[in-house]
């Protein structure tokens, strides 16, 4: 269920069936030469789609917030970067919000490694005021899923930009994909990161995505998710060893 497509009057009729909601969340971002800035979003906009299309009965599709924390990459043109503090307000607001209007639970589907503190941070002073947060950062938490599929990951890499074939073939350049071994040692923060670490705004190996590995990864993720989402709707949040 897709919340602004509800009128008022019909978003409180149909509340009981779920009071559940996803909000996707991405950024404004360089992704190589060959990906649209879009890209962080794109993702969450079609597991969205997907689970709505399996299950949309059993969730509200809450707005996507497109805008993220970006500055390691603000150094490449059109890579829009909104610091972390106001991110994490700004998600947080819109969290406590929708537990106003009566979300008992909250799913941030994020796209975007930049928004992986703001929503830490916003969900730590959601669930004090009672509201059950579950934070799905897709390419990290599913990454054992996703290296079924793929060699390796990345920012703009293959798994990301095989994503993106499958979300749009035309907005992908394949010609100009390239790749960027460089691996951090250590999780080290310097003012050049951007620029050093991920040179031409990309990691990893781009050349070696297809269409088809990211079809496996939008299927075999969405199950993942809706299992999860059926496990946090139970209230099922650990098991027992
Ligand atoms: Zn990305």
């Amino acid at each position: 269920m897709y919340l602004v497509n509800y009128t008022s009057d019909d978003f409180k009729a149909n509340l009981s069936k779920a009071e559940i909601a996803i909000v996707p969340i991405g950024s404004v971002e360089a992704h190589g030469h060959h990906l649209p800035l879009g890209t962080d979003i794109f993702s969450p906009r079609l597991f969205c789609k997907l689970i709505n299309e399996r299950i949309g009965e059993e969730i509200w599709i809450a707005p996507e917030i497109p805008y993220g924390q970006s500055y390691d990459l603000s150094v490449y043109p059109g890579t829009i970067n909104i610091p972390t503090e106001i991110v994490s307000n700004y998600i947080f607001f819109v969290g406590k919000s929708l537990l106003a209007n009566g979300m008992k639970k909250l799913i941030f589907l994020n796209g975007h490694g930049g928004n992986v503190n703001a929503l830490n941070l916003a969900s730590e002073k959601l669930m004090q005021l009672g509201m059950d947060v579950v934070i799905i950062n897709w390419w990290l938490d599913f990454s054992k899923d996703i290296l079924t599929v793929t060699e390796g990951q990345g920012h703009a890499g293959e798994d990301e930009s095989s994503a993106i074939l499958y979300y749009d073939e035309k907005l992908v350049q394949m010609d100009k994909a390239i790749k960027n071994t460089k691996k951090p040692l250590m999780r080290v923060y310097f003012k050049d990161r951007g620029s050093v670490l991920y040179e031409n705004a990309l990691s990893g190996d781009a050349t070696l995505a297809t269409v088809e590995k990211g079809e496996k990864i939008f299927k075999l993720l969405t199950e993942k998710m809706i299992e999860l989402i059926h496990n946090f709707k139970a209230g099922k949040y650990y098991i027992q060893e």
